[in-house]
């Protein structure tokens, strides 16, 4: 019997995990902590109309464009998924998805509860969707002020604005409440890993298992 079982027969389908979250849960740096480690997944980079923070780069954190371009975006059909957030427009790049999914990677979205409905209406079966929560309102409060990137009333306006996008929680696949980064870092590798596994994305499988059958 032959030693090399034919591994190279099982390939992965490449999964969508979103992650969303009202701001300040702590979900970018969970993304970020998720990206540095695991090189099997990128991040799906957005294009919006908002006006870069600062520290943020261009085509790293945001490709930052005008309405004009956003609107010839949705026009041609190259956006995945858009929706607006904070009186600006947000929106997920089709080609970069595609090419990375054809890959068999995964990609990562950091995109709103609008962003992941349209996503799941387009593909279900390749979603995996996670909400963070923050540990209290107090807790969310204080680390948008920490923050301090945004000015007082953009702050008031997110805490406004986060009661409304905590009420979607209910249609996503898992549910992290966020009191510990290192525990929720942990908690979105292990989701991963699992979904991951799961049957229909190990592509191959039937044929590996004639080929064990066959003694190979
Ligand atoms: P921020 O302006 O703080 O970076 O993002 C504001 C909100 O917009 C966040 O909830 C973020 O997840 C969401 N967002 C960022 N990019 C996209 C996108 O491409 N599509 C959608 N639907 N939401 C996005």
């Amino acid at each position: 019997m032959s030693s090399d079982l034919p591994f190279n027969l099982i390939r992965r389908r490449g999964l969508m995990m979103v992650l969303s979250s009202p701001s300040g849960a702590g979900k970018t740096t969970i993304s970020r902590r998720l990206l540095d480690t695991d090189h099997e997944i990128s991040l799906s980079i957005s294009v919006t109309t908002r006006p870069p923070r600062k520290g943020e780069v261009d085509g790293r954190d945001y490709k930052f464009i005008d309405t004009t371009e956003f609107n010839l975006l949705v026009n041609r059909d190259q956006l995945l998924e858009h929706a607006k957030v904070f009186g600006n427009y947000y929106g997920t790049p089709r080609l970069p998805v595609e090419e990375t999914l054809g890959e068999g990677r995964d990609v990562l979205f950091d995109i709103d509860w609008q962003g992941t409905q349209q996503l799941a209406e387009k593909a279900r079966e390749d979603l995996v969707s996670i909400f963070i929560l923050p540990p209290s309102w107090f807790e969310l409060e204080r680390r948008l002020m920490s923050r301090a990137q945004d000015d007082p009333s953009e702050i008031n306006r997110r805490m406004a604005k986060a009661a409304d996008e905590m009420s979607h929680w209910a249609e996503y696949d898992y549910v992290i409440v966020n009191r510990d980064l290192d525990q929720s870092v942990q908690a979105v590798r292990s989701i991963l890993l699992s979904e991951r596994l799961k049957r229909r994305r190990q592509v191959g499988l039937s044929e590996f298992v004639t080929g064990l059958k066959a003694g190979h």
